[in-house]
């Protein structure tokens, strides 16, 4: 496979930004590879500036559940820019799409929408530390909830009490704020409260961890964790930045049955477009500006062309139920995987839910960032290698999932299981 044009791009890009890139785990680094280059995508394919064609798994880390370049959605897009494009002022489709998210996710009585999911945790932990007049938050080591400061934050190993920012430029000041817990472990939860009482204003999870690869909450840990925090007279926020309107049309609490006072949206919730949205308990949001106390705002809030790629992606979601068809193919990949790979289940481990997936270099099990961590990334790096020449596109990064869309096909997967067998049995 040629990819000499993707390589003198990325050349070119690094000489104007820092990298070659927007977003770091683009530039390939963790793999060791120069990084492709895109021209365009369809429905499961995506095509770098070379002309090579690779089925994708990246499907821009969530966002294009309905495969890439849907019809409907570029039609709504279109017909929307063509009204202008922003207007700093209220539209209707704002509010349809308030309508649609809250009627999914009955936690979300109101809801507001922002540029993109950092922007979404970040107006969130400001809320409940205003509501609450509590400064400290729990987050758990290997949940992502995007590059706000307070956020980049994780324990250095396992010492839970002395919060180490794990991005330079991260005062300590904000750091000493943001309390780190296990995955799946509810004792750490509890000794952080225990530590800091009457201090902790929310507790902020991924539901279903997705960004240290795929992470499932074992049974009961949810419940206990909401009933521990309000115990503790804290709040709960769910980032469903990747689950929702992925794991349910109602996110993860929706096929868990649990209800957090607040939840972070984004990806899906804008078709590809940048959007994000925090919404939660009507008491907790009219503390927002205009109506309370914490202030918040956007320019570009509620872009009328990201809404209308947002409200033509969920309708399309529950005519076409795609949520069914994207569990269905990841199921189909995932049970075929087991089988071919049978042989080397004492290596590996593949951790599913939904339409979402990652295959660990590592012996079960895998519940936590500790586990995690065991994984044998040089393994990982020869198999994403591997894939790559093959046509595969998946993310560059052991923590990361594959994502499957409502328009994998048969044939798709039937050819990624080939070559993923191939891969595994030559590295
Ligand atoms: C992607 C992601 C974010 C950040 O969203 P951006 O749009 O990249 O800022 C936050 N939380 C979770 C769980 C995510 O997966």
């Amino acid at each position: 496979m040629n990819r000499n044009k993707s390589f003198n791009a990325i050349k070119l890009a690094e000489t104007v930004m820092p990298g070659g890139v927007n977003s770091p785990v683009r530039a390939f680094k963790s793999v060791g590879l120069s990084p492709i280059v895109i021209k365009r995508a369809e429905g499961s394919k995506i095509f770098d500036i070379d002309g090579n064609e690779y089925i994708d798994y990246v499907m821009s880390y969530g966002p294009m559940i309905l495969g890439h370049s849907d019809k409907r959605v570029i039609k709504s897009i279109t017909d929307a820019s063509a009204n202008g494009f922003c207007f700093g002022a209220t539209t209707e489709a704002e509010v349809e799409l308030a309508g649609l998210v809250t009627t999914h996710f009955p936690s979300i009585e109101m809801i507001r929408l922002v540029n993109s999911g950092t922007e979404a945790v970040m107006s969130a932990i400001r809320l409940t530390r205003g509501f609450t007049k509590r400064d400290k938050i729990i987050k758990f080591e290997g949940c992502y909830h995007g590059h706000s400061d307070s956020m980049l934050v994780k324990a250095g190993s396992g010492a839970l009490t002395t919060s180490v920012p794990s991005s330079s430029g991260v005062t300590e000041c904000l750091s000493k704020d943001t309390l780190v817990a296990n995955y799946n472990d509810i004792e750490s939860v509890k000794n952080l409260f225990l530590k800091n009482k009457g201090k902790v204003a929310a507790v902020i999870i991924e539901p279903v961890a997705a960004n240290m690869g795929i992470v499932l909450p074992e049974k009961g840990f949810l419940k206990d964790l909401i009933d521990l925090t309000h115990e503790n007279g804290g709040l709960i926020i769910f980032d469903e930045v990747i689950t929702g309107f992925r794991l349910s049309l109602g996110g993860a609490q929706g096929l868990f049955n649990l209800k957090p006072d607040i939840t972070c949206l984004g990806k899906i919730i804008g078709g590809g477009l940048p959007i994000g949205a925090f919404g939660g308990r009507k008491d907790i949001m009219e503390y927002l500006s205009p109506l309370g106390p914490v202030y918040q705002a956007g320019t570009l809030s509620g872009n009328p062309i990201c809404v209308a790629a947002g409200i033509a992606t969920i309708k399309a979601i529950e005519k076409d139920n795609a949520i069914d068809k994207a569990n269905k193919n990841a199921e189909y990949l995932v049970t075929s995987l087991k089988e071919e790979l049978k042989y080397y289940s004492d290596e590996l481990t593949i951790n599913h839910i939904s339409s979402l997936l990652t295959i660990f270099f590592k012996k079960s099990p895998v519940n936590n960032f500790n586990d995690v961590m065991q994984s044998d990334t040089a393994k990982f790096k020869n198999f994403f290698g591997e894939l790559i020449k093959e046509g595969i596109f998946t993310a560059p990064s052991q923590y990361e999932a594959l994502f499957l869309s409502s328009v994998h096909t048969k044939e798709d997967i039937n050819k990624t299981v080939e070559i993923i067998k191939k891969a595994i049995k030559k590295i």
